[in-house]
């Protein structure tokens, strides 16, 4: 009987051995509701321990720089042509390392240094790669900001337009990593037309609610680029993709190699195509379904019991606490209390916090993790008291500790994907 991967780095390497199986253990026990974050399939691990990790493939299917690859062109091609599939669009680039290059690698390869992007604000849920002034793209490309109307926390199309015409942006990028409403694509269309400029999606967090048809889909508006990252609500293993109309694929597919990188990853390339096969069969559309029902129960729950949230509610996946406003605490330790009590999530940053990064005003929740757990409406409530009773008594350890077990014991009734 061959022994496994797994107990050969138990007899070989103990203290890696050892922490995946904390890591396990820990994903097991905890409910994990950052909503970035997600339970790949079974399959997938498998692709990304096989042997395509050995293998260097620069270049594209039929077109490489090394010899050997019957196998790998194979992979490549299934997952692009399954991308194109999934989300109706002309061309598919699959080797974007992740969400940071996929996004450099549009930037880099559209435009030229100096050139204009319109994208939101940091603050207001954009993502760093959005031009924030930490990151390297914010010194190559002019970024210009727009932020959500005070009043609801939405969109403001009409100060969008404006600050569209003032700036003569060349690329106009809507997404986000922290707004739990939808994006209206129309609108965006109009604007990027207006000024002549290309329009581009960051998809990142909900191409998997794309994918299963519950939101809509950009490139049935006329957009003409759209990336995401295939490890969030896609469930697939990390990595990026960069989506788009066949007049941009020359330019894409150059200036993610050789622009910007090496040798495509391609144990991921080959977990991206199993999870765009499963994103084809229509329990994947089950699945998205019920990550927008149990975000809204969880919205829903939080409002009753006197909770603020960004925007209101949510019409996708994820929900913005404001944690000042409704226990008079920082989203740093409120997130330390619900790690506490085995409940993860992140803090965040809210529209116009007076708060620093490390210490904002709020935190943010998402359901496709728990969801792809099994996790549903009812749950989600029970999970929505416990953190809310937390979060009201801050300092009563006794309190912490019992909700964390009965956490526990709810967790123990959900096994997890790809572990259990
Ligand atoms: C997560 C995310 C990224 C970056 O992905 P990494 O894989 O962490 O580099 C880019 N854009 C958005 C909107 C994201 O949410």
């Amino acid at each position: 009987m061959p022994v496994t991967y797994l107990e050969l780095l138990q007899k070989n390497d103990s203290a890696v051995y050892d922490a995946i199986e904390g890591e396990k253990n820990r994903q097991r026990l905890g409910v994990e509701l950052i909503p970035s974050e997600n339970y790949t399939y079974p399959e997938v691990l498998s692709a990304l321990g096989s042997v395509f990790t050995n293998k260097y493939a620069e270049g594209y299917p039929g077109r490489r720089y090394y010899g050997g690859q019957q196998y790998t062109d194979i992979i490549e091609d299934l997952a692009r042509e399954r991308a194109k599939q999934v989300f109706r669009c002309e061309h598919a680039n699959v080797q974007p390392l992740s969400g940071s290059p996929m996004n450099q690698a549009v930037y880099l390869g559209l435009l030229e240094p100096g050139d204009t992007i319109l994208a939101m604000d940091l603050s207001h849920g954009g993502h760093l790669t959005h031009g924030a002034p930490v990151s390297h793209m914010g010194r190559i490309f002019n970024f210009e900001r727009y932020k959500t109307n005070p009043a609801d926390g939405s969109i403001d199309y009409d100060e969008l337009l404006e600050i569209a015409k003032r700036t003569q942006p060349k690329l106009v990028l809507c997404g986000y990593t922290s707004y739990p409403r939808d994006i209206d694509y129309d609108a965006f269309k109009r604007i990027a037309d207006e000024v002549g400029a290309i329009t581009m999606v960051d998809a990142s967090h909900f191409a998997g609610l794309v994918a299963g048809g519950v939101l809509e889909n950009p490139f049935d508006h006329g957009f003409d680029i759209m990336t995401t990252t295939t490890h969030k609500s896609l469930r697939g293993p990390r990595g990026g993709m960069v989506l788009c109309r066949k007049e941009f694929a020359a330019k894409i597919d150059k200036s993610v190699f050789p622009g910007l990188q090496g040798g495509p990853h391609m144990n991921s390339i080959a977990g991206i195509a199993i999870t765009l096969g499963k994103a084809l069969e229509p329990e994947f559309k089950d699945y998205a379904e019920q990550v927008l029902l149990n975000a809204k129960a969880l919205a829903q729950a939080f409002i009753e019991r006197g909770v603020t949230l960004v925007t209101g509610g949510t019409d996708n996946h994820m929900i913005v606490v404001d944690t000042e406003a409704s226990f008079g605490i920082d989203g740093r330790v409120a997130e330390e209390i619900l790690d506490t009590i085995s409940i993860t999530v992140n803090k965040q940053i809210i529209p116009d916090d007076p708060n620093p990064p490390l210490r904002p005003s709020g935190i943010r929740m998402g359901s496709p993790a728990a969801t792809a757990r099994g996790m549903k409406e009812e749950h989600m409530k029970t999970l929505a008291g416990w953190m809310t009773v937390a979060l009201q008594d801050p300092t009563n350890q006794a309190l912490h500790k019992s909700i964390r077990s009965e956490v526990e014991n709810l967790c123990r009734t959900f096994p997890v994907p790809g572990i259990d």
